[in-house]
């Protein structure tokens, strides 16, 4: 992780700072009323930060308005045109994110500098596999990782020449060894706060595996402060893929976990349609409590001995269980009133 932190808004992020989950806004702001609506789903799924794509002036009172509406800090995503920056900055962002080498002038970029400190705002470097021009690759061997960092390092020197070090850094492509080889660098090379994620990583199942794969592997080893699950779907699916990832790191936890068994042929019951048959019984367990959901008597409370809760099939109905030890049974007709009784006596108080 890094070892510096910096503040957007009232988020804490680097440091020994948890990793913060992060979206962006996949709704335009000439909706405002759908932006609002997007952002408020966002927050309540445990968002922290959404990125908000600014990309031309005539927009600059509609993020006013989000701004003044929003439960989470914004970030403006600023490509091509200084005077965005500038005018999100004056809107009231804490923070922006510039690709490297697109802000215009030196003389622009160190006015937005300048506007940024005057405003204790963040300056997110977000290079993309996307942008890297032929010369940029040809300068580092056609070397895509290197490219990335060395358009990030570009960027960073000339933002600590004028002493701001209020910075992210960030360096994604759509290529998984690139991404956590370009990271991986960046972290070695800088104290900064790392932004990680995977660019395009597609729809569906393909989406979730390049992105648990990616961001996982460097989360594990320690590298990344604040993620974005890239998902070509609706954009609380990658704060609940993001937080999935966490959890399965056991890096943070959000909502309770559900552990089920895969079956197989000692199987009692149909494990899938248990699952979606006790997921209304649950409720709001707290962060962290774990159920099991498990085929057979035989093996399901020793395997899942270390849940919190656990139901496995049994020739009459079902075993309950916690931490491997059998409190009751249930038949298929009062499954969900003994759950409710068990979960009274050893739930969250
Ligand atoms: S809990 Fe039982 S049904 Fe599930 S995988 Fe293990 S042995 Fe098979």
């Amino acid at each position: 992780m890094s070892t510096r932190s910096v503040s957007v808004g009232s988020l804490e992020i680097g440091g020994n700072n948890p990793v913060r989950v992060e979206s962006m806004l996949k709704t335009p702001l000439e909706d405002p009323e759908e932006c609002a609506i997007e952002l408020h789903g966002l927050a309540e799924e445990g968002c922290e930060m959404v990125r908000v794509a600014f990309p031309d002036p005539s927009k600059a009172e509609a993020l006013r308005i989000l701004l003044s509406q929003a439960e989470i800090p914004l970030m403006a995503d600023i490509h091509f045109d200084p005077d965005l920056a500038v005018l999100s900055l004056k809107a009231g962002v804490p923070a922006i994110r510039i690709n490297p080498g697109n802000m215009g002038s030196p003389e622009r970029l160190a006015e937005i500098l300048r506007l940024a400190a005057d405003r204790q705002a963040v300056i997110r470097i977000g290079a993309n596999s996307g942008s890297l021009s032929g010369t940029q690759l040809a300068e580092a061997g056609n070397d895509r990782a290197m490219t990335l960092v060395r358009a990030v390092e570009e960027q960073l020197r000339f933002l600590l020449k004028h002493r701001f070090e209020n910075i992210i850094l960030s360096a994604k492509s759509t290529s998984i060894p690139e991404t956590i080889r370009a990271n991986a660098l960046l972290s070695e090379r800088y104290p900064y706060p790392l932004h990680i994620g995977i660019t395009e990583a597609g729809p569906d199942l393909r989406g979730v595996v390049k992105n648990s794969v990616g961001i996982g592997i460097l989360l594990n080893q320690g590298i990344g402060d604040t993620i974005r699950v890239s998902v070509t779907g609706p954009s609380v699916k990658e704060v609940e893929t993001g937080y999935s990832i966490l959890n399965a790191l056991e890096i943070r936890r959000r909502g309770f976990d559900l552990i089920s068994c895969p079956t197989c042929g000692r199987r009692r019951i149909d494990v899938q349609a248990l699952v979606q048959r006790i997921l209304p019984s649950l409720g709001t367990l707290p962060d962290g409590f774990s159920v099991a959901v498990m085929g057979c008597e035989v093996n399901g409370p020793r395997e899942a001995a270390h849940a919190d809760l656990g139901i496995s099939g049994s020739p009459n109905g079902y075993i309950l269980f916690s931490r491997g030890k059998v409190i009751t049974t249930a038949g298929t007709d009062n499954l969900e009133e003994v759950l409710k009784s068990v979960l009274d006596r050893i739930g969250p108080k």
